[in-house]
């Protein structure tokens, strides 16, 4: 379909109701894999971390992590869950290169955790917050597939490529995959429902501390499935299932597209084809991917070597006791803590900063500043690169750091753009960049004073009005003495010297 066809948003919603189902999978923070001794660490080098069990040759015997039922049900309690008394592993059956054994141990007819809820806050087309319930189908433990890397093309996809390589380090570390009811909202509201629930998801997570949740490193990834139907119907369309979109914004973008695909197909008596899609964060467009099997398909079969899961009821109620605080109520007492306004704080929560805002005031910085930051200038920098805030090189404790050399007069805010430049750029700490980079307010009176003396010669008029008691005229003989100091001038010192030579 061309561009051209596209239905904008708008219009689209005009005929058609959106429906969301949302599929998040979570990479657990387990010392091991799912289902043997092998270590999960990120980052190490290729097929170094396998071994006849996640490599699924023959005779190998799967063992459960007790670890990751722990984190599973601690999800699915967080998630208002049913948390089951006995459940089973399943085994998907499907060939892809990345898949080892041939399928993946999965749990299908029987999760661990079901029948739950979370609730988020968006803002509403009024202005005023809404809340939305989300009601949550199921939450299961399974396995990751490794990854395979596509070499030659220009793409990095399989299309084009010379050859692939695979990597099964990541074949069999333990997944949570959780699941969604079908959601319908007010239809406007949709894209932002999506991203604020995959938001919402990862803050519980890093609050339980059971996954790194990082969306950038595919540890905490969203699969949107999007359907259109006429306005006020009540039979469900056809879905289109996006993979693996990998940030909170990508979220909501891939949702709009789809909305406004849709329309055309539908608009022009197409039929939309069940399928799984790619998101594309260059120009916020999804392309077809492989079309999609049913459950059937799968041949899902109860997995012969392993036991079923029997969590203990006593167990599951020692685990609610280490459930972190709710998100709303954690939200509500940092509102109250910080003095936000409703309005600052769902700017904060939409942006994804609520834990960069906390962590940045634990680390000594008034809330305030804090906000400005990392809604500000970090977030301008987060949408040009398209990436979340959290996935910016820099930490709350570095944050930390510059606003304590703005409190210690030594840079102003203006500076501190600087030096945010500079600790991105990966030029060491605030205090390395202001010394490399020359950024020091200037306070010295004599160099201060030279350049008061330039801007009082320079400017009669405005001397004038100082002399006659016009104070307020300083502005502007101060802003004279920045720019010929390049910003670095301490302006509370150049303001006494400028009054105390007119006063
Ligand atoms: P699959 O494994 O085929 O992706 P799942 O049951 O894991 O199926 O997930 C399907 C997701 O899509 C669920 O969140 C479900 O609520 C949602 N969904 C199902 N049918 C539709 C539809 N017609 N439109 C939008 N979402 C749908
Ligand atoms: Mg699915
Ligand atoms: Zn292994």
């Amino acid at each position: 379909m061309s561009e051209r066809s596209l239905v904008p948003f708008d219009t689209a919603i005009e005929r058609y109701d959106p429906v969301l189902g949302l599929e998040v999978h979570v990479e657990l923070n387990t010392a091991t894999k799912m289902f043997c001794g092998c270590p999960t660490e990120f980052g190490a080098d290729p097929n170094t971390q396998v071994c006849p069990v996640c490599l699924g040759l023959p005779g190998a015997l799967p063992v459960v992590n007790a670890k990751a039922v722990e984190a599973a049900v601690r999800i699915g309690l967080a998630l208002n869950c049913s948390i089951a008394e006995r459940c089973r592993f399943a085994r998907k059956n499907y060939f892809y290169p990345d898949m080892p054994k041939n399928f993946q141990t999965s749990q299908y007819d029987e999760p661990i955790a079901f029948d739950g809820f979370v609730d988020v806050e968006v803002e509403g087309t009024d202005g005023q917050p809404v809340t939305v319930r989300i009601e949550i189908e199921r939450a299961h433990m399974e396995e990751d597939t490794g990854k395979s890397l596509h070499v030659g093309g220009s793409t990095g996809r399989i299309q084009g490529a010379d050859h692939s390589l695979l990597d099964y380090n990541r074949a069999g570390i333990p997944l949570i995959e959780i699941v969604t009811k079908t959601i319908e909202v007010e239809p406007a509201l949709a894209p932002l429902v999506a991203r604020a629930y995959v938001a919402q998801l990862r803050e519980l997570m890093v609050a339980l501390d059971v996954s790194d949740a990082r969306m950038d490193q595919g540890s905490l990834r969203a699969d949107v499935n999007l359907s259109l139907k006429p306005t006020g119907s009540t039979t469900l369309g056809t879905r289109s299932e996006t993979k693996n979109v990998n940030s909170f914004r990508s979220v909501e973008r891939a949702v709009r597209y789809e909305v406004t695909r849709h329309a055309a197909l539908l608009d022009a008596g197409e039929r939309v084809v069940q399928e799984t899609r790619h998101f594309h964060e260059s120009d916020g467009t999804t392309s077809a991917g492989r079309e999609k099997s049913d459950a059937d398909d799968y041949r899902y079969f109860p997995e012969p070597d392993l036991a079923p899961v029997a969590p203990d009821p006593a167990w599951v109620e020692e685990l609610r006791g280490t459930l972190p605080e709710a998100p709303e109520l954690r939200r509500r007492r940092l509102q109250g803590e910080w003095g936000f306004s409703d309005l600052e704080m769902r700017d904060t929560l939409g942006a994804g900063a609520l834990d960069l805002v906390a962590a940045t005031i634990d680390a000594g910085v008034a809330p305030q500043s804090a906000r400005k930051w990392w809604l500000g200038e970090l977030a301008r920098r987060a949408n040009d690169t398209g990436t979340d805030l959290a996935a910016l090189p820099i930490t709350p404790a570095q944050v930390a750091n510059v606003q304590a050399l703005i409190d210690a007069g030594r840079i102003n805010d203006k500076l501190a753009r600087q030096v945010f430049d500079g600790v991105l750029a990966g030029e060491g700490t605030a205090e390395e960049v202001v010394a490399a980079r020359g950024l020091e307010v200037v306070s010295d009176d004599g160099a201060l004073g030279d350049a008061v003396d330039r801007a009082i010669e320079a400017n009669p008029d405005v001397a004038q009005k100082i002399r006659d008691g016009k104070l307020q005229a300083a502005g502007a003989l101060i802003g004279a003495v920045m720019k010929e100091m390049r910003g670095q001038a301490d302006a509370g010192r150049v303001r006494e010297l400028i009054l105390e030579r007119l006063g």
